[in-house]
């Protein structure tokens, strides 16, 4: 059974992979990661090639932004981590069309808030820019657009987190998979940083209430925001619409293909499509 499970993301066709800021960056130095990063758009180039849908969510941007501009660690005051996402993002998206570019890979940007999703038309507007952007063969790559979102109103405007960012716009999209590539192998029976008998899970078949109490609000990493809890929000999301998710080591970016040939890698909430499922119902509920 579980290995069907595995074997049924082969077949996926539309898949949005989530890269977490700890990932991407040199923790010492809080600069990028070049090695890791070459790999990643390799392994998303060669999926597009394969004939799949691809859309990137990619953090990094506040952290990018405060080493471009000599600070140390991420701020805490909000208009400089808004700066430092305006400086940090249109570093990032440079150095990824450059790597995307040597595949030939054309990539686009696309920003977001929670607004873009509350408000139809905005979100409809969005929808159809993913679209058109995949009918193009480009490979969309998305962040929360930090510099205009206010952390001060953070659950009216902003998701705050990529992890529910890429649940929500996996929903959005109809995507079949959602990989979200973080700082721990995957979902374990309790922490296993503090606790040596913890339990790693390779299949949640269903993600119900006691799962998700699994969740731990941070993984113990300081550059990003999303920890355990927001993982399983995005699980409860990205399986209610109906896709698969897995959370897996993004230390290894060639994880990825690992996961797309059904091999066993991280762990696998299996998409269970509720007929009522509603995306703003859950936005508005969960986050
Ligand atoms: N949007 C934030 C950034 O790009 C990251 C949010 C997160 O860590 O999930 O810096």
């Amino acid at each position: 059974m579980n290995a069907d499970y595995r074997e049924r993301l082969k077949d996926k066709k539309r898949i949005v992979i989530k890269i977490g800021s700890s990932s991407l960056i040199h923790a010492e130095t809080g600069r990028l990661d070049l090695r890791k990063l070459e790999i990643l758009a390799r392994e998303l180039s060669d999926l597009h090639n394969q004939g799949k849908d691809v859309v990137l969510v990619s953090s990094g941007a506040i952290a990018v932004g405060a080493a471009a501009l000599g600070m140390k660690g991420k701020p805490e005051e909000l208009e400089k981590k808004q700066a430092c996402a305006a400086v940090g993002q249109a570093r990032l998206m440079t150095i990824y069309q450059k790597l995307f570019g040597e595949y030939n890979q054309m990539v686009a940007q696309i920003l977001m808030t929670k607004n873009t999703m509350v408000n139809n038309t905005n979100r409809r507007n969005a929808q159809n820019t993913f679209q058109q952007l995949l009918a193009e063969k480009v490979i969309p790559i998305v962040n929360e657009n930090d510099s205009v979102s206010s952390y001060e109103f953070q659950n009216l405007v902003k998701f705050g987190d990529n992890d529910t960012l890429s649940s929500v716009v996996a929903a959005l999209i109809n995507a079949d998979l959602l990989i979200l590539m973080s700082d721990i192998d995957g979902l374990f029976t309790d922490d296993p940083n503090s606790n040596p008998d913890a339990q790693f899970i390779d299949i949640v078949e269903n993600m119900d209430d006691n799962m998700r109490k699994l969740g731990k609000s941070s993984t113990g990493s300081n550059v990003g925001t999303g920890g355990m809890a927001t993982k399983l929000t995005a699980a409860i999301i990205a399986t209610a619409a109906g896709a698969d998710m897995v959370i897996a080591n993004g230390n290894d970016f060639h994880n990825i293909h690992r996961i797309v040939e059904g091999r066993s890698c991280g762990t696998l909430f299996v998409g269970n499509k509720k007929e009522e499922f509603f995306l703003i119902d859950y936005i508005e509920k969960l986050l």
